[in-house]
């Protein structure tokens, strides 16, 4: 069985305890437009474009046998609803401006990949992580690297969204030692508008996770004009506390970093001229979740 992945970050912190490698699966059905990882979305290889080191030679646009599309100034551009991924213009490109994002790898592969740095984990607690896109999109794929790692005695941490059916949901949780599970909008209907999916479905497979005892975290991205709404964090609050087993809240401020990627891909991004998240209002609600119970923290 194969599966596409679009980066393996070793020595990752940020992603469960310990030093941790965090493998991230290509694929997410939701359309959070503050996504961090947009090359993480389309569940295909894709094609990025890194215009700073390009020279205008054309020699791409030469070698795609597709349509051949050029702007006005003379850069190329990328035909993204007729390119096949074949790679013609990577290996045309002398200055390395243009990539490959996703690659395809077996389960042993990757579990192969995830162990190779087990004396880490083992001096500090720490293990591997499946994330995404959301990892549970490509489902049978997911399921077998964890329960291959967990055979191999590896600590197993999911990251997920939770936009999953409840059994894969159920499954995936049985096969890790921990589960970091997004929360992000507690509203229906701002979620379905913001995140493009129902909430309950996303809830109902909180609430099984949590009530299967593995250890659960929430993952809370603080939103300038999104998420950050008094209401917001008041229902978040008493969604966590609602559980049976789960104190621990992560909030994940929003940053700009992910610029880079949306250009990469020529994509424009609706969050360009949003600021990042404050210090200060992040410290605010870590205080806010702190105050109503919750073990609340800033990262991670
Ligand atoms: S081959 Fe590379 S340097 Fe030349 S135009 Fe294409 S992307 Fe730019
Ligand atoms: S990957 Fe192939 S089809 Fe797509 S732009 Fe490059 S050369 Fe053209």
């Amino acid at each position: 069985m194969t599966g596409t992945i679009f980066n393996v970050q070793r020595y990752s912190v940020h992603d469960g305890p310990g030093i941790r490698t965090t493998a991230f699966l290509k694929g997410c059905p939701l359309t959070c437009s503050w996504c961090h990882n947009p090359e993480g979305v389309e569940p295909t290889p894709e094609i990025l474009v890194l215009a700073d080191r390009c020279a205008g030679c054309l020699a791409c646009v030469e070698a795609c046998p597709q349509p051949k599309v050029e702007r006005a100034d003379g850069t190329p551009w990328t035909n993204r609803a007729v390119c096949q991924v074949c790679g013609r213009c990577v290996a045309a490109c002398v200055r390395g401006a243009r990539k490959l994002v996703g690659r395809e790898v077996t389960v042993e592969g990757l579990a192969d990949e995830l162990e190779r740095d087990r004396p880490f984990y083992e001096e500090s607690g720490g293990g591997v992580t499946l994330s995404g896109g959301e990892p549970l999109m490509q489902a049978e794929f997911a399921l077998a690297v964890l329960e291959l790692c967990r055979k191999r005695g590896l600590h197993t941490a999911l990251d997920t969204s939770g936009a999953a059916p409840a059994d894969v949901a159920a499954r995936a949780a049985a096969l890790s030692d921990l589960v970091l599970f997004d929360l992000k909008q507690l509203d229906p209907d701002m979620h379905r508008n913001t995140v493009g999916a129902e909430l309950e479905p996303i809830l109902e497979n909180l609430r099984a996770i949590d009530g299967s005892g593995t250890e659960t975290w929430i993952r809370f991205p603080l939103i300038p004009e999104a998420t950050d709404a008094r209401e917001n964090l008041r229902a978040l609050a008493d969604t966590v506390l609602s559980l049976t087993n789960t104190r621990r809240v992560h909030v994940l401020p929003f940053h700009r970093t992910a610029a880079d990627k949306y250009a990469r891909l020529e994509r424009s991004w609706r969050h360009d001229d949003l600021p990042d998240a404050s210090e200060g209002r992040a410290a605010r609600v870590v205080d806010y979740l702190t105050g109503r119970g919750l073990d609340a923290r800033l990262g991670g």
